[in-house]
C-alpha cells in the first residue's frame, strides 16, 4: 500500500429548483502510486465529475466537499481541496495533468502545435529549451515525429496523433499523475488499442500514476490494475481487474460484464443492463441500484449497503454478494 491519491468522503451537489443533485455521493478512494486505476460506469454516473473532483475544478455553483490528499513522491503531503488558486494553478500539469476526449477542440486550430507546448512552458515559468526536448522526447516515445507534429496544426494530423500529441502535451510538466477521461473514445478500435498500449509504456517510462476513466469495460479490462464500477455517483465495488472480470460481486457488475459478448470486442457490441440509471436529484434511497436488481429485498430499500470486504483488496457495496455470485451468471450461456 503506497497511495499517491487519498479520496475521503468526497461529494459534489449542485442547488437546483427541483432540489439538491448529488453528482459525487461520499466517494472514497486510495490510487496507489504507479498503478492505472479504471473507473468504469454509464454516462451520468459520475465519472467526469470524480475526475474534475481530483483536480478541484467543479465548475461554480457545484460544491464539493471532503479531502483528497496528494502524497507527492519526493515532497509533502498536499491537501488538494485547501489549496489557494495559484496553487491549484501550478499543481494542474505539475503535479496532477489531465487529458480528456475531444483532443479535436482542445488544440487551438489558427496555431500550430508547438505554441501549445511553449505556452504552457511559459505559463509555468519552465524552462523552454529543457522543456521543448523534453516534448520531443515524449513525442518520439509516441511512436510521433516531433518535428513534423510540433509545426502542424492540428487539422494536418489525424484523431490518433492529436490525441497523442495531447498526451504528450499533458505530461511535459512532468506531473506524477494523470487523469484520463475516455482518451480514446472518438477514436476507432484498433488506434484505442494502440493507444492503450502507448499509455502503458509511457505509465512505465515517466513514472507515473494513472486514473482511466471509461464508459468501455472491455477497454479498461485490458489497461487497469484495478477496476472501480461507478453507479448512481458512487462506487458499487472497487477490485484487482483479474477478480472483477472472473468474481464480481456487485450485481450490477456481474450484469453489466453478462452484457459484454466477449472482452474483446467492441463496446457497441454490448447489450445495455436492463433499466436505467437513476435521476441525480432522486437517486433511490438504501442500494441505489434495488430497483434494477433481481436480488433487491426490503433491506436493499432502506439501508446504504456496506463497503463490505470480499477480501484484503476487493470491497462491494451490497448486503447480498455472496447471493449475487452465486446466483446472478455473469456469461450469457445462451448466446452463440
Ligand atoms: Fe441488489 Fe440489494 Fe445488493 Fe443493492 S444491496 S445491489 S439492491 S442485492
Ligand atoms: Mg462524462
Amino acid at each position: 500500500e503506497d497511495p499517491i491519491l487519498e479520496i475521503r468522503d468526497t461529494s459534489v451537489t449542485f442547488s437546483m429548483d427541483r432540489g439538491e443533485s448529488r453528482v459525487l455521493d461520499d466517494v472514497s478512494l486510495d490510487i496507489q502510486r504507479n498503478e492505472i486505476f479504471g473507473v468504469v460506469g454509464e454516462s451520468g454516473s459520475g465519472k467526469s465529475m470524480l475526475a474534475s473532483a481530483l483536480l478541484d475544478a467543479v465548475v461554480d455553483p457545484g460544491m464539493l466537499r471532503g479531502e483528497i490528499t496528494y502524497h507527492p513522491t519526493a515532497n509533502e503531503d498536499v491537501d488538494i481541496l485547501d489549496m489557494s488558486k495559484e496553487e491549484l494553478r501550478e499543481f494542474r500539469w505539475e503535479e496532477i495533468s489531465m487529458v480528456f476526449q475531444g483532443a479535436m477542440s482542445s488544440f487551438n486550430p489558427v496555431r500550430p502545435i508547438r505554441t501549445h507546448f511553449v505556452e504552457t512552458l511559459e505559463a509555468h515559468d519552465y524552462d523552454i529549451e529543457a522543456g521543448m526536448q523534453r516534448a520531443c522526447d515524449i513525442l518520439r516515445d509516441l511512436y510521433l515525429d516531433p518535428e513534423r507534429i510540433l509545426d502542424s496544426y492540428a487539422h494536418e494530423l489525424s484523431g490518433g496523433m492529436k490525441q497523442r500529441a495531447l498526451i504528450a502535451l499533458s505530461l511535459i510538466l512532468e506531473p506524477e499523475v494523470l487523469v484520463m477521461d475516455e482518451p480514446t473514445a472518438a477514436l476507432d478500435l484498433l488506434m484505442q488499442r494502440s493507444i492503450i498500449s502507448l499509455i502503458e509504456e509511457i505509465k512505465e517510462e515517466y513514472d507515473l500514476s494513472i486514473v482511466f476513466i471509461t464508459h468501455d469495460l472491455p477497454l479498461v479490462a485490458d489497461i487497469a490494475d484495478r477496476i472501480g464500477v461507478l453507479y448512481a455517483f458512487e462506487f458499487a465495488e472497487i477490485g484487482e481487474t483479474e477478480e472483477i472480470l472472473e468474481d464480481a460481486a456487485h450485481p450490477y457488475t456481474r450484469l453489466l460484464l453478462k452484457s459484454t459478448p466477449n472482452l474483446d470486442s467492441p463496446i457497441e457490441a454490448m447489450r445495455p443492463v436492463e433499466g436505467s440509471a437513476p435521476d441525480p436529484v432522486s437517486v433511490p434511497q438504501g442500494c441505489s441500484f434495488h430497483p434494477r436488481c433481481p436480488l433487491a429485498t426490503e433491506t436493499c430499500r432502506t439501508d446504504d449497503p456496506g463497503p463490505y470486504e470480499v477480501d484484503g483488496t476487493h470491497h462491494v457495496h451490497c448486503h447480498h454478494w455472496q447471493q449475487a455470485r452465486d446466483e446472478i451468471p455473469m456469461t450469457d450461456e445462451f448466446d452463440e
